[in-house]
């Protein structure tokens, strides 16, 4: 899972980054406007922390255009004004959530956790795939009730498929989404191909009936047999 902070000051967006890399997100920010309607012009997000006062410009019109731009991301604002006005507006708009600063970094986390949960898997706390079962809570992976052992990027890869089941993905999306917006710089996604090697053979080892098949020149998409 991939998170966008855009938040002008300094300290704050450092103490959210490093507070949701520990619960294991790849975090990218975003100190102004400008930049952060650049990321989204180029990159998706599975959750962006939204600052409404920026230096150059409105958070709530940044808001209005990933919405216009047709963009799935979840959006929980985070803002120093606690006004009724810019909260109602805010959802109004479409955001997911809305935090009054200052906040407790375990209160965020808990918002981003349950957004993510109500976004991407239905509202629970488990991906149920075939005969595997993804516990996100814990990060723990079983295949009819046994525990299979990955390691973070192969979990992560596997969260990501099995959250668009059947969907063809390119192995540059893949690899934003689960190493980062810089990795569309590297000159081959050969690391990608060693991953799935590896998170293919476990899940076959272990029996799992889903399998992440290669496309030819396209890249990976997940099937349930
Ligand atoms: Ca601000």
């Amino acid at each position: 899972m991939k998170i966008l902070i855009v938040e002008d000051e300094p300290s704050l967006r450092e103490l959210i980054q490093h507070a949701l890399e520990k619960e294991r997100y790849v975090v990218e920010v975003a100190d102004s406007y400008a930049t952060g309607m650049l990321k989204l012009e180029d990159y998706d997000y599975d959750c962006i922390l939204l600052d409404i006062m920026l230096p150059d410009g409105d958070g709530l019109s940044l808001l209005e255009n990933v919405k216009r731009m047709g963009k799935k991301e979840c959006v929980i604002i985070i803002s120093a004004k606690d006004s009724l006005e810019d909260k109602v507006s805010g959802l109004d708009l479409g955001a997911d959530d809305y935090l009054a600063k200052p906040f407790h970094m375990a209160e965020l986390s808990a918002r981003v956790k349950s957004v993510i949960r109500r976004h991407h898997y239905n509202g629970t706390a488990c991906i149920d795939i075939g005969n595997v079962k993804i516990f996100t809570d814990t990060y723990q992976v079983q295949v009819e009730g046994k525990v299979l052992e990955l390691n973070k990027k192969e979990y992560d890869i596997l969260v990501y498929f099995a959250n668009r089941p059947g969907r063809l993905v390119d192995k540059s999306t893949l690899a934003e989404s689960v190493w980062g917006d810089h990795i569309d710089q590297v000159d081959n996604f050969d690391f990608v191909y060693a991953q799935i090697k590896n998170l293919r053979k476990k899940l076959t080892a272990g029996g799992a009936s889903v399998e992440i098949k290669a496309i030819y020149k396209f890249g990976y998409k997940l099937v349930v047999e």
